[in-house]
């Protein structure tokens, strides 16, 4: 493969962009190689300014579940786009969004439509501040809500440590008011509660972890958080922007049948424009102005552009009636495909996989549990991996600690086609 347009690409985007990408992960730091500039993707497949082509199990990092450039999706778009792009006041299409949503996710009686993830989580998290009365967030090592200050927090060196800033920017105050607990260990939860549980306003908690690699959580975790919670007065919030319509049509709470107070949504839900939602119980979402004190806002947000694109894929997976059956059937295959090309090259790692989501681990542990866990694996191998990968032409997470994602467009041509490289690769890397 040739990458010389790409390279030209990226050095002029440097000249303008700081790194030349506008998220860090797009720049393929962590795998030491220049990234690849997309032309175009249709289905399955994408293809490169140099004309080479992939297929994509990374899905813009999740909210593609029928691939690209699905008609009904782009119909929708183009239909709304006649008619303008933006109007900043209410239309119809808001009111259909958040009436699909209230039905497929289980736990949602209101919902709020934003423009990320990130805005999602920051809002849910000062809506439970505001409810709640309380200042304290717990979150857990490893898991990641987007880019707002409280959830840029490191874990310390116990897991009742105060937080530092993880980056530069984020205040000691701020840091202060995010505990930070250990993911799938409700003793570390129970002890900050123990502590803290006054202050806490809530949990916020990737009820499958997908930011760190795939970690599940186990039976007892969400449960526990569930009870921790009520017990002490403190809002659940699940962070679905990468599980929400993805493990089922309500989502991981509907999946593992634990019911949080707030959700937030992102990803799937913007049908592949800049979308998210955060909503739940009626009684916290009409603390929100304009009929509470508590303030969020948005020029954009609710734009009819990305109503529609969200609105069709919404439409789409509650009119395909084998959806989550076909992605659990290709998951399961590429699963047990993976688990027998390990064992035939004896190639050491561990697969976590819920429902289409899927990482595979390169370490010589027996599980990955928890971040702690997740740390121990071969980055320099996964590199390795996704360069052998990218070359065959098969694109994924240009990191270990993400997920592979796969959609309801994959064939089960793709899933052998990633297979077979998966296979080639384990090969040279033994
Ligand atoms: C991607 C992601 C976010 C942030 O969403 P953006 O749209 O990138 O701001 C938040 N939470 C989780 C779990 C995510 O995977």
């Amino acid at each position: 493969m040739q990458f010389t347009k790409s390279i030209d690409a990226f050095k002029r985007a440097q000249q303008s962009i700081p790194g030349g990408v506008n998220s860090p992960v797009r720049a393929f730091k962590s795998v030491n190689l220049n990234p690849v500039f997309i032309q175009k993707a249709k289905g399955t497949v994408i293809t490169d300014i140099d004309g080479n082509q992939y297929i994509d199990f990374l899905a813009s990092w999740g909210p593609l579940i029928f691939g690209h450039a699905h008609e009904a999706i782009l119909a929708a778009i183009t239909e709304a786009a006649q008619k303008g792009t933006s109007y900043g006041a209410p239309t119809e299409y808001e009111t259909v969004m958040a009436e699909l949503i209230v039905e497929m996710v289980p736990s949602i009686e209101k919902v709020r439509m934003v423009n990320s993830g990130t805005e999602a989580t920051m809002s849910a998290v000062r809506l439970a501040r505001g409810f709640t009365k309380r200042d304290g967030l717990v979150k857990f090592a490893g898991n990641y809500h987007g880019h707002g200050d409280s959830f840029l927090i490191h874990a310390g060196s116990g897991a009742i440590t105060l937080g530092l800033p993880d980056s530069p920017g984020v205040t000691l105050g701020t840091a202060h008011d995010t505990f930070t607990a250990e993911y799938n260990n409700l003793d570390s939860v129970r002890a900050l509660f123990r502590e803290k549980g006054k202050e806490i306003a809530a949990i916020i908690v990737e009820p499958v972890s997908g930011n760190m690699g795939v970690v599940p959580p186990t039976k007892e975790f969400l449960q526990g958080l569930r009870t921790i919670t009520n017990e002490y007065g403190a809002l659940l919030i699940f962070d679905e922007v990468i599980t929400g319509f993805r493990l089922a049509k309500g989502g991981a709470q509907e999946y593992f049948d634990v019911m949080p107070d707030l959700t937030t949504l992102g990803k799937i839900i913007g049908g592949g424009l800049p979308v998210g939602a955060y909503g739940g119980r009626k009684d916290i979402m009409d603390m929100l102005a304009p009929i509470g004190p508590v303030y969020q806002a948005g020029t954009l947000s609710g734009n009819p552009l990305a109503m529609a694109a969200g609105i069709a894929m919404l439409k789409l997976i509650n009119g395909t009636p084998d959806f989550y059956a076909e992605l659990e059937r290709k998951a399961a295959k590429l699963e047990a495909g993976m688990r027998n090309n390990l064992v035939s090259t004896g190639v050491k790692g561990v697969i976590n996989r819920v429902g289409s989501m899927m990482t595979l681990f390169f370490t010589n542990e027996n599980q990955v549990t928890s971040l702690a866990e997740a740390m121990k694996s071969d980055t320099k191998k996964y590199a390795e991996y996704f360069k052998m990968s990218l070359e065959s032409g098969i694109y994924i997470a240009p990191s270990q600690f993400e997920s592979l994602f796969v959609s309801y467009a994959h064939t089960d041509k793709d899933i052998d086609a990633i297979l077979d490289t998966n296979l080639k690769a384990l090969k040279q890397l033994h």
